[in-house]
């Protein structure tokens, strides 16, 4: 029987066993932070950033970034309306308030017009999610935010091995954070971790992370301040670390599946990801934007996927849509382009033949 055909799964081999092994049989005691400092070393160097905390989540990362910024009741965080949730609960966990801005029709990210629009006396940040693997307009978001004296954060989860104008993502802003949730490009099971150049920024979120006491604190279970706890383990640096080593051939896959798509769905009436000049796209999830105008319906699309046993997902909804925020109808392009699109299957071993089947149900749909 053919066997279903994924949406995303993890690459793991021989490396990632061994590293988990070794970790799990000889990581403790003295050793129980080995794998999670090479994990952190790995990715410092692969981002060509300073600093680099590793943590439980991209969430928990981003939580800590915005509380360490000081981002509390009463502010206001801009941030897109197309989005993953978890890029706006740690605003609300810290009582300030997403405002939802429309994203451009070509990058699905930000658009900087409706984000300097959006600038109020209590806006804290600006967060540019680099959706899909695309790229935001970081010039321009960057700009915006040094006229205002606003930061900007770059939620990277879904982008490693995404670079703008030769700088990697998740490296340009005043901190940026990556998940290795399981459907991500790299994955350590959960996990995600922080990143910043900025060395008192990183203090304040190691403080923060170690449950509020500063690594120069003498006295033993003293905390100063009412810190987090979300720390990664050791278990999972050490699977993160294998996959640290593979990490071009990790990219590699995912820019391979991409192009056979978009080759073998040229010509229909939709739009892919986009890879503007000077720009590498990481593209960790394909994605078929129907042509507006063109008869579709996402959902019987899902069904013809889900009939040929393979999986596909929506596109995100915008978040203002969701019942415990404010609607936010004037943010068009995120309430038309979530109907007309879905996102395909992309593991990593996903096989040309089973691209080819994709694709022929697309071709046949449309
Ligand atoms: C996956 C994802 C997150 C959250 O990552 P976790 O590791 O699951 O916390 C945050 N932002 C975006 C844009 C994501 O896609």
């Amino acid at each position: 029987m053919k066997s279903r055909i994924y949406y995303t799964k993890p690459s793991i081999t021989e490396l990632e066993i061994h590293y988990a092994t070794d970790a799990a049989a000889n990581g403790w005691g003295d050793q129980c932070y080995a794998y999670i400092n090479k994990f952190e070393e790995l990715f410092k160097q692969h981002l060509g950033v300073k600093y680099a905390i590793a943590t439980s989540s991209c969430t928990g990362a981003l939580h800590m970034g915005m509380a360490a910024l000081g981002i509390g009741p009463g502010d206001e965080v801009i941030m897109a309306d197309t989005n993953w949730i978890a890029t706006a609960s740690p605003i609300v966990h810290l009582g300030a308030k997403p405002i939802f801005v429309d994203i451009l029709p070509d990058s699905w990210c930000l658009d900087p017009v409706r984000v300097e629009e959006a600038i109020t006396s209590r806006t804290k940040a600006i967060v540019a999610v680099h959706l899909y693997g695309n790229l935001c307009d970081m010039d321009r978001l960057l700009a915006i935010g040094e006229k205002h004296g606003i930061p900007v954060i770059e939620d990277a989860a879904e982008a490693i091995g995404s670079v703008y104008h030769g700088k990697r993502v998740g490296s340009m802003g005043i901190f940026g954070v990556f998940s290795f949730h399981g459907t991500k490009t790299l994955t350590t099971g959960e996990g995600g971790i922080f990143v910043t150049n900025d060395p008192d920024l990183y203090e304040r979120v190691l403080t923060l992370s170690n449950h509020g006491r500063a690594r120069e604190q003498a006295r033993q279970f003293w905390a100063d301040i009412v810190g987090y706890k979300y720390k990664i383990s050791n278990i999972q640096a050490a699977i993160g670390c294998a996959q640290m080593e593979r990490i071009e051939e990790l990219i590699a896959g995912k820019r391979r599946i991409f192009e056979y798509y978009s080759r073998h769905l040229s010509g229909m009436p939709i739009s892919m990801n986009p890879e503007p000049e000077g720009t590498v796209n990481g593209y960790w999830m394909p994605t078929i934007v129907v042509d507006e105008g063109v008869a579709f319906d996402r959902n019987e699309l899902l069904a013809a996927f889900k009939a040929n046993q393979i999986d596909g997902r929506v596109f995100f909804w915008p978040l203002s849509m969701l019942p415990m925020f404010e609607e936010k109808r004037e943010n068009t392009f995120s309430y038309s382009i979530y109907e007309r699109a879905i996102n395909l299957p992309s593991y990593h071993e996903l096989a040309s033949d089973d691209i080819h089947q994709v694709c022929g149900i697309i071709k046949e749909f449309l």
